[in-house]
């Protein structure tokens, strides 16, 4: 069955201070009784004593990125390995600011989903048009090549271990936020496409978040949508009564 999911992308923020305060913060104002998944996802240097601090909580804590390979001489990388020896079962990948800012393709994002599935790790796929796309009435396509060349090789099996997390690039960060008719557009299109290619059963099931500038004024009216599950935040993710008002509003 479909879940129910809030993940906070905290980015390049939060010193480890910082990040035990917000998740001590987080641990006391998050509702506990609710069904939606909350997922984490601080710096790389503060995962594991995320993982400790929320050990005993219904928090999951996410990587931002991984490399796809096994390990060896790639200075300044992450591997899957390193990442579950810590206890982080679950990774972003494909997010804009790794594509655009890092030059990340849907080759290399393919294969970093092949190594994290390897792993049994839970990938939450991001991708989403950009601002042209949509003027020039591409966003589909563009969203369909993106899925078929970073995801769509995967086997059937492997979609126990995927989240969607639809983010129009021209919404993410700026303020501007798809309308709830607009995301609801894309996400009914996104599970058609997952329905062609793999069946009715894998697109019911896997979870569609819709990401970019979601706020605790908005939130509510976009997890409304019959074909939204949930949302990717990033900066409201970065104070605890934005991100539990978010995760409130489903
Ligand atoms: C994101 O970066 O995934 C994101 C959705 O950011 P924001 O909520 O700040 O638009």
């Amino acid at each position: 069955m479909r879940s129910k999911i809030v993940a906070g992308n905290w980015k390049m923020n939060k010193n480890s201070e910082e990040t035990e305060d917000l998740i001590n913060e987080l641990i006391d104002k998050l509702p506990t009784d609710g069904n939606t998944k909350i997922i984490i996802a601080p710096t790389f240097i503060n995962l594991a004593s995320a993982v400790d601090h929320t050990e005993f909580t219904n928090i999951r804590v996410a990587a931002q990125n991984m490399h796809q390979a096994e390990n060896g001489a790639y200075t300044g990388e992450i591997s899957a390995d390193m990442l579950k020896s810590i206890g982080v079962n679950t990774v972003i990948l494909g997010h804009s600011e790794r594509r655009s800012i890092f030059h990340e393709t849907d080759a290399v994002i393919s294969f970093k989903v092949d190594t994290a599935l390897k792993h049994d790790m839970t990938v939450i796929f991001c991708f989403g048009e950009e601002l042209k796309d949509r003027q020039n009435k591409q966003h589909f396509n563009i969203v369909e090549n993106q899925l078929r060349d970073g995801l769509f090789h995967i086997d059937k099996s492997a979609w126990a271990n995927i989240i969607l997390a639809y983010e129009p690039v021209w919404a993410i960060g700026t303020g501007e936020t798809a309308s709830p008719e607009q995301a609801q557009e894309m996400h009914e299109f996104i599970r058609e496409t997952v329905r062609k290619v793999f069946g009715s059963d894998i697109a019911e099931d896997v979870s569609i978040l819709y990401g970019g500038s979601v706020k605790p004024d908005n939130a509510a009216a976009i997890f409304s949508k019959p074909d939204i599950d949930g949302g990717l935040i990033g900066g409201a993710a970065l104070k605890a009564d934005d991100f539990v008002a978010i995760v409130n509003g489903i």
